[in-house]
């Protein structure tokens, strides 16, 4: 509508990304907590996020949209890309803040936690035809309770037909599956829908292990160390220790061909995420925040 960035009050800064700054923030008139996402003028992706927020507004586990805010009335009446969005304050931050601050990696309850809000995320936005293709930690935010919702989506997409092409290099190469490098060599079975489950694999993993999974900890991800090892390597699977159903749960999101990758229906049925343990296993995550939220982010 005709939101301004002059009716927000930044508090603090929550986050950077690819050239935008995420500030805590206060809605002037009503006093409302927020959070605001400035872009850098002309980002691309300000356009795509607010179209696809929009979209997804009654999606559960996605972050809420409460306003776009043009740079001005001119360039709002000119169909121009937002200067920023007002979001949902997701209290917790995000799970790759909460992973940094815990020091060490999460125990399977609270990732428990995390893959079945996300999958219920993922399940719904994929019924409204849109992927996100950016899923890794720090697009996961963290509420109360432990509550998981799905953010960022710069680098979403909404298909036209169901089985849309859209392998191009978006979101971040070190999250991407291995169809998403080379979607020639895998046109039989391409599923734009199975490559957000690929990257929730890789992002729980992280969870678990507490560092990137695919690369030697340490290791600078540039892009050809990333394509060796996610096309050419063996996926990466939880240490030993890890319970078979987590195992089983891990190896079905990265199935290296996308054909045989389960889908998000089929791992909302398995037993790593039973409806039956989710209210223990989000006690066990809003417990990790709570932890969390008395350390400092070193
Ligand atoms: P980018 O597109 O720049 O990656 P994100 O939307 O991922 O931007 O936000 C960057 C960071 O800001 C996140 O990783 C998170 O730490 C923080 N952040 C973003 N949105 C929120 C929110 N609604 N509530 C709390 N923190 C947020
Ligand atoms: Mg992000």
């Amino acid at each position: 509508s005709d939101a301004r960035l002059s009716d927000y009050e930044r508090l603090s800064v929550l986050g950077h990304g690819n050239g935008g700054t995420v500030y805590k923030a206060r809605h002037r008139r009503s006093a409302q907590p927020l959070a605001l996402k400035i872009f850098a003028p002309g980002d691309p992706s300000a356009a795509r996020e607010a179209e696809i927020l929009k979209l997804v507004a009654d999606a559960p586990h996605v972050v809420r949209l409460h306003a776009v805010i043009p740079s001005s009335a001119t360039a709002a009446a000119a169909g121009e890309a937002p200067a920023a969005l007002a979001l949902e304050l997701m209290p917790g931050g995000s799970l790759a803040g909460l992973l940094r601050r815990l020091g060490r990696p999460m125990g399977e309850h609270p990732i428990a936690a995390v893959a079945r809000q996300v999958l219920l995320g993922l399940e719904a936005l994929h019924a409204l035809r849109v992927v996100h293709r950016d899923l890794k930690p720090s697009n996961l935010l963290l509420g109360a309770g432990g509550d998981v919702k799905i953010a960022d989506f710069g680098a979403g997409k909404v298909l036209r037909r169901r089985l849309d092409p859209c392998a191009s290099y978006v979101g971040t190469a070190a999250y991407m599956s291995p169809e998403r490098f080379d979607p020639e060599a895998y046109s039989g079975d391409y599923d734009p829908y199975a490559a957000d489950v690929w990257s929730l694999g890789v992002a729980i993993l992280e969870l678990c292990l507490g560092h990137f999974p695919l690369l030697p900890e340490g290791q600078r991800p540039d892009w050809a160390a990333l394509m060796c090892a996610i096309c050419f390597g063996d996926a990466p699977e939880p240490p030993a220790a890890a319970s078979e159903e987590f195992r089983d749960f891990v190896a079905r999101c990265l199935e290296k061909k996308a054909g045989r990758r389960a889908s998000v229906a089929e791992l909302l049925e398995h037993p790593f995420v039973a409806e039956k343990d989710a209210a223990a296993a989000k006690q066990a995550l809003a417990a990790l925040v709570a932890e969390a939220e008395e350390q400092t982010d070193p």
